[in-house]
This record gives structure tokens, C-alpha cells and sequence, in this order.
């Protein structure tokens, strides 16, 4: 499968790397209160790559197996850890950010239809607006394009 349509359930101590993933473009599930049985039968049912810090989650029968592929994620350094998830699947960040809160796909806006919802500031100096339709957010570029920029330089 293509990485960029790869999709991913996070365990309840990478929420960080979830709203990272999801700047980045990709489908990432996160939970905070997931028990270990229920992250393991949802990322199995919905197909998608179960990301952990805990290497008892590894031992169950499901990913030993192989019915449920997962990755254990050894730095506890959030950069580390977009590294280290982005080498191992092959990630690259892509064009379309998602929502930091919800995972939710993001629709352009124009620079009109912000105006007023964003700082004056930022309306005068972006030009490129996104909305979210799920938690009613508006991003734009320069929210975390610096540290996107970073991570596509350590990528590279
Ligand atoms: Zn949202």
C-alpha cells in the first residue's frame, strides 16, 4: 500500500505524535482512554497500523501473529518520533494537513470567509485558510509550518 494511504491508531501515551501525523497529512486515531484489548480490535477492524509505546501490547497473540500490524515506538523525543514512524512507513508530509483535534479532513476557505474569525494579524498576513468542519477551527500556514518544514528537512 501506497504510504500515503496508510492509517494509524495511537495508544494512549502518543497523543502527541497523533496531532503531529495528522499535520502531516495522515489519518491518525487516538483515544485517551483506549484500553490495550480495544486499540488492538480497532486498529485490527478499521486496518490500521497500531503505533505504541508498550512492549506487552507487542506480545499479544493479535501482532505476534501478524493479524494486526504495529510498530513500537522507542524515543520518548516527540521529533524522534516522527522520525522514527516517517523511516519506518516511508512518510513524507503531505499537502493536505488534517485537524490537530479530531482527525477530521480540513476544507479551504477563502481569505473572505476568515475574516473576522482569525486575529487581524494573521489575516493580514496569510493568505491560505483551512476550516475544520468537525471542531469549527480555523488553520492556517504559519500555525505549524516551521516544525512541518523541520521535520521534512530531517526526512529528506
Ligand atoms: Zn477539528
Amino acid at each position: 500500500m501506497p504510504a500515503e494511504h496508510l492509517t494509524f491508531f495511537l495508544d494512549t501515551m502518543l497523543g502527541r505524535l497523533a496531532r503531529w501525523l495528522r499535520l502531516l497529512g495522515y489519518d491518525a486515531a487516538y483515544e485517551n482512554e483506549i484500553g490495550d484489548w480495544e486499540l488492538i480490535r480497532r486498529s485490527g477492524s478499521e486496518d490500521r497500523i497500531l503505533l505504541t509505546r508498550d512492549r506487552d501490547v507487542m506480545r499479544r497473540w493479535q501482532i505476534a501473529r501478524g493479524r494486526v500490524v504495529a510498530f513500537l515506538v522507542s524515543s520518548s523525543d516527540i521529533m524522534e518520533q516522527i522520525v522514527e514512524v516517517a523511516t519506518e512507513f516511508g512518510l513524507q508530509p503531505r499537502p493536505e494537513a488534517r485537524c490537530p483535534q479530531d482527525n477530521s479532513d480540513l476544507n479551504t476557505i477563502s481569505r473572505e470567509e476568515a475574516r473576522g474569525r482569525v486575529p487581524p494579524y494573521v489575516f493580514k498576513t496569510q493568505k491560505d485558510f483551512h476550516f475544520c468542519p468537525a471542531c469549527g477551527r480555523i488553520f492556517w500556514k504559519a500555525t505549524h509550518w516551521e516544525r512541518i518544514e523541520q521535520i521534512r528537512g530531517r526526512l529528506a
